[in-house]
This record gives structure tokens, sequence and C-alpha cells, in this order.
């Protein structure tokens, strides 16, 4: 009879958008803004291994970008407002969504490949 595991399963994207640790989902993912810490407070898990790469800045510029286009031309389209307030507008929405989401979705990343035990050349083990 195996083991039962030592730490409960966890969603890695409940987890991951929370920012919080991959394997036991308590512990705090990030020391900064987007520094990664480098060990989770609650299980100890060794996060130094853990690299997201530029995986959440490629999908923060296909979302603002699938989002900003349409409703910059549907603005321009419905209202024709002077194009000081597109200028005034559309860089707080990007740079605001982009701060947004980049965090959770660094953590997302994180904790998916936490969870499918990804890594470069399949080299590396979390545990
Ligand atoms: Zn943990």
């Amino acid at each position: 009879m195996a083991d039962p595991p030592k730490h409960p399963a966890v969603s890695p994207i409940a987890a991951g958008l929370a920012c919080r640790c991959p394997r036991c989902g308590r512990g705090r993912l990030f020391d900064g803004y987007l520094t990664v810490a480098a060990r989770c407070g609650a299980c100890g898990l060794d996060l130094t291994k853990a690299d997201s790469g530029d995986g959440p800045a490629v999908f923060i510029i296909f979302i603002l970008g699938f989002l900003v286009v349409p409703l910059a031309l549907l603005l321009e389209s419905l209202v024709a407002p002077p194009y000081w307030v597109h200028v005034a507008l559309w860089p707080v929405v990007i740079l605001g969504g982009a701060l947004g989401l980049l965090r959770p979705l660094k953590g997302l990343l994180i904790a998916l490949q936490y969870h499918h035990k990804a890594s470069e050349g399949g080299a590396q083990s979390y545990d």
C-alpha cells in the first residue's frame, strides 16, 4: 500500500492565480512584486528552480491585444472622440492590465510547470 501524499492536491490554477505555493497552496510564491521566493514558507518547497521565462509577458500581450485593439476601434467607430482621448486612455488601460495580470499569470505558469513536472530537458525536479 502506497503512502498517502504528504501534501493535499492543490489546483495549479487556483494556487497559481492566487500567487501561492504550487505544492501546498498556502505559502507565498513571491517575495516581491515578481521575485519568486527561494522557499515556500509553509511547506519548504524549493522554488529556486521555478522559471516561467517570458511566458507571462507573451500571454499578456495576446490577452491585452485581443481586448484593447477591438475596444479602441469600437470606441472610435461609435463615439469618435478626439485623439487625445485615445492617447490618454489606452496606455493607462494597457499598463494597468499588464501590471495587474503579470503576477497572477507568472504564478499560474509556475504552478502549471510544477504540476506537470515540466523542466528544461526534464532534468530538474522540484522535490
Ligand atoms: Zn508550499
